[in-house]
């Protein structure tokens, strides 16, 4: 498997591929149902959960619509504490600012902090064609890499492999990167936990190059916040001499009591914990503490044209929780690897088509890789209402068009479907106009369940080989109240 998406079918081919892999849909089903479960806890206990939620889509809104403003306080924030500021407009930019940062220091390896913008943009291949060997330190990331792989999921990006799988890549990989796997090592957690300990000290210790992102920046006072559960990043922080993070302008908070509503949001959203383990902020540098030099290249690839859209701004308010992915019945079926991007779920399903245009088939299939449902919104802790955003980009995917991978420009046409929907549409117009005609079928339906079929006949039949079909009740509702109620309130 190749380590980038380059090249991916559209999100139906590659979802089509994802669910016919059953060992896949057990690893994605066991952890997201677990911790979807251990957020709802989380969130629970927090009684004013609603308010903080909203704070923090408010805080984000304001930002953005004031983001020039915010950068520039930041650049001077970061640049008066003794940091270096560059501004990157697309991923080449970037990819060239830090190849260029590296080569000057002589080193030929970085260590890295777990960082969505800099898998945004490819910057370990960026490294790598330049001779420089980036090295993950997050024990995900860790696996994706020595497995050549790519991430299936924004906080947990090897979600989609199991203990096994995992003993196997470390006992046949890290022997070629470093420090190979202890003899004998076994499948359970503390063990491999402390292999991948083991591997990744000797690399702290040598590198004189960090690499990371933020989860959030400061502008106030230029300071860089990065939340994690191992430390490792505390380690990429805090050992090298100088540290380059690269970061999406959109990562900007106001002030330092704003960020005390995302980082109460951000744990329990995540990883469901009240805090996070490890919250490393740095500003600037200073004499005798952590790395000499300090370089912060601030990412818009796509950016401010997302920010330019009324509709689909809203995505950049995302934190990158991930607790819309882990709610997502479309997500838990296809997997992180489906969406061709490092952004899977409901907010790549928005993200990356805003980030890289609509043009391409994996981009204008994205915002079709939803059912609608809503789960995503609800949990989201920044209130991004991803199904509007949906709406909105499939809109503009059929008024625009979409190249091809082979170049060509092609308009959308309705899908052969849309007739049979468009006929069950009127027929369910009729009948739910006709009461006695509605009560009739109901009553047929209900007596002649045991004959219902368990799959539908036709263009329907792709649709239920993967789903059972609701079974229809041994007695209609409104016959049921009308037994229990003696009629009141069903409008007779
Ligand atoms: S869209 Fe919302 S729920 Fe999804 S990752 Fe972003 S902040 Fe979290």
């Amino acid at each position: 498997m190749s380590g980038t998406f380059v090249g991916m079918p559209a999100f139906p081919k590659a979802a089509h591929e994802a669910v016919r892999d059953t060992t896949l849909r057990g690893n994605l089903r066991h952890a997201t149902h677990t911790i979807r479960a251990k957020r709802a806890k989380a969130v629970a206990e927090v009684s004013d959960w609603a308010e903080l939620r909203e704070a923090g889509r408010r805080i984000k809104d304001h930002t953005l619509r004031h983001l020039d403003r915010y950068l520039v306080q930041l650049e001077e924030s970061v640049t008066a504490a003794g940091g270096t500021v560059h501004w990157a407009a697309d991923a080449d930019e970037a990819n060239r600012i830090v190849a260029d940062l590296v080569r000057a220091t002589g080193e030929t390896e970085v260590v890295k902090v777990k960082s969505m913008a800099t898998q945004e943009i490819g910057l370990n291949e960026a490294l790598r064609a330049e001779g420089v060997h980036a090295y993950e330190t997050d024990l995900a990331e860790l696996i994706v890499q020595l497995g050549d792989d790519r991430p299936s999921h924004i906080l947990v990006p090897a979600i989609h492999r199991n203990r096994g799988e995992i003993r196997d890549i470390f006992r046949s990989e890290m022997g070629e990167w470093g420090r190979p796997a202890p003899e004998g090592l076994t499948d359970t957690p503390a063990e491999l936990a402390e292999a991948a300990r083991l591997h990744l000290r000797e690399k702290f210790l040598r590198a004189k190059v960090g690499v990371s992102g933020a989860n959030f920046m400061v502008a106030e006072t230029g300071t860089l916040v990065v939340v994690e559960s191992e430390g490792n990043g505390r380690m990429c922080l805090t050992l090298p001499e100088t540290l380059i993070s690269v970061v999406g302008i959109e990562k900007i908070v106001p002030t330092w009591r704003d960020l005390e509503v995302f980082l109460q949001t951000l744990p329990r959203s995540s990883t469901a914990e009240r805090m996070n383990p490890y919250t490393s902020t740095w500003t600037g540098t200073a004499d005798g503490d952590g790395p000499r030099t300090f370089h912060l290249v601030l990412l818009d690839n796509g950016r401010t044209d997302t920010l330019a859209d009324e509709v689909g701004r809203q995505a950049l308010r995302c934190i990158r929780c991930s607790a819309c992915l882990n709610v997502c019945p479309v997500y838990e079926r296809a997997g992180g690897h489906a969406y061709g991007s490092v952004y899977p779920g409901p907010i790549g399903a928005i993200l990356s088509p805003q980030l890289r245009g609509t043009q391409s088939e994996i981009d204008a299939s994205l915002p079709y890789a939803s059912s609608l449902c809503g789960a995503c919104y609800e949990v989201c802790p920044v209130a991004i209402d991803i199904p509007e955003v949906l709406v909105h980009l499939r809109e503009r995917v059929a008024q625009g068009g979409v190249v091809t991978q082979r170049g060509a420009k092609v308009m959308l046409k309705p899908a052969k479907g849309h007739t049979a929907e468009r006929a069950a549409m009127r027929a369910a117009r009729w009948a739910l106009g006709s009461p006695g005609a509605l009560r009739a079928g109901q009553r047929i339906a209900s007596r002649s369940r045991r004959f219902h079929p368990r799959t539908l006949p036709g263009p329907g039949r792709a649709w239920s080989a993967s789903r059972d079909l609701p079974p229809v009740p041994a007695e209609p509702f409104r016959d049921w109240w009308q037994r229990t109620h003696g009629g009141q309130g069903t409008g007779k």
